[in-house]
């Protein structure tokens, strides 16, 4: 199997860069239909998965993708921890259970996919970070080029907008909920979009 390195440390300096720079229009979005700590608590998890980026780095990728996901879970915090935490969690074990091969890493996102779905309770339409999640799955698994994938999931995050939130803080607004991107689907389809803005730079990756 392919190691992490360099590959990984690259992507963690690009995510924590979409982070830091969108930190306050995550929170922005936030406090119009949830608390406004979206942009704080991305933050602080960027920070603390760029500060071991290259320890990971040193990592086989399945245990790194583990290690991020446990970082996350406890540094995030709120409700987007447990969630971004869950993703990773399971892509790393999906990633160790099947072994080596070209695509594999695609096929564990539908396993780790559902997995957030079940810690969430949620489901595609419920105004939550899965909408971008479901939407980059599906991409990737069509093979989409990079610069598709991360189209997909803007154009999710911008259905959130008109969408109700069923779960989650934002649900407890109701009707007031709509007309608002949802904070966690901004910053997935952000993280998503500097993923694959470095991929393609990468394209042996
Ligand atoms: P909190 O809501 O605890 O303040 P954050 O503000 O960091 O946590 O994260 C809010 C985001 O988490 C929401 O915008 C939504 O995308 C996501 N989220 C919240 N609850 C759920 C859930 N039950 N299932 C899926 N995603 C959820
Ligand atoms: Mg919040």
């Amino acid at each position: 199997m392919r190691t992490s390195r360099p590959l990984l440390p690259g992507l963690i300096e690009a995510c924590h860069a979409v982070i830091v720079s969108n930190a306050d229009h995550l929170g922005e979005l936030d406090r119009a239909i949830g608390d406004g700590d979206h942009g704080t608590n991305m933050k602080r998890g960027s920070e603390a998965v760029y500060a071991e980026r290259d320890q990971l780095g040193g990592l086989p990728l399945p245990e790194a993708l583990e290690k991020i996901g446990m970082v996350l879970v406890t540094t995030i915090g709120g409700a987007a921890g447990p969630l971004y935490g869950t993703l990773l969690i399971e892509m790393g074990r999906g990633l160790r259970a099947a072994g080596s091969g070209d695509g594999v890493l695609a096929e564990t996102l539908p396993p780790a996919v559902a997995a957030v779905a079940r810690r969430g309770r949620a489901q595609a339409g419920d105004k939550t970070l899965l909408d971008v999640l479901y939407a980059v799955q599906q991409a990737v698994l069509k093979q989409s080029p990079p610069a598709e994938v991360a189209a997909y999931a803007m154009s999710a995050a911008t259905d959130t907008i008109a969408m109700k939130a069923l779960r989650g803080r934002a649900s407890f607004l109701g009707d007031r909920s709509i007309g608002h991107m949802d904070p966690g689907a901004c910053s997935c389809a952000l993280l998503t979009g500097s993923i694959c803005r470095f991929l393609e730079e990468f394209p042996s990756a």
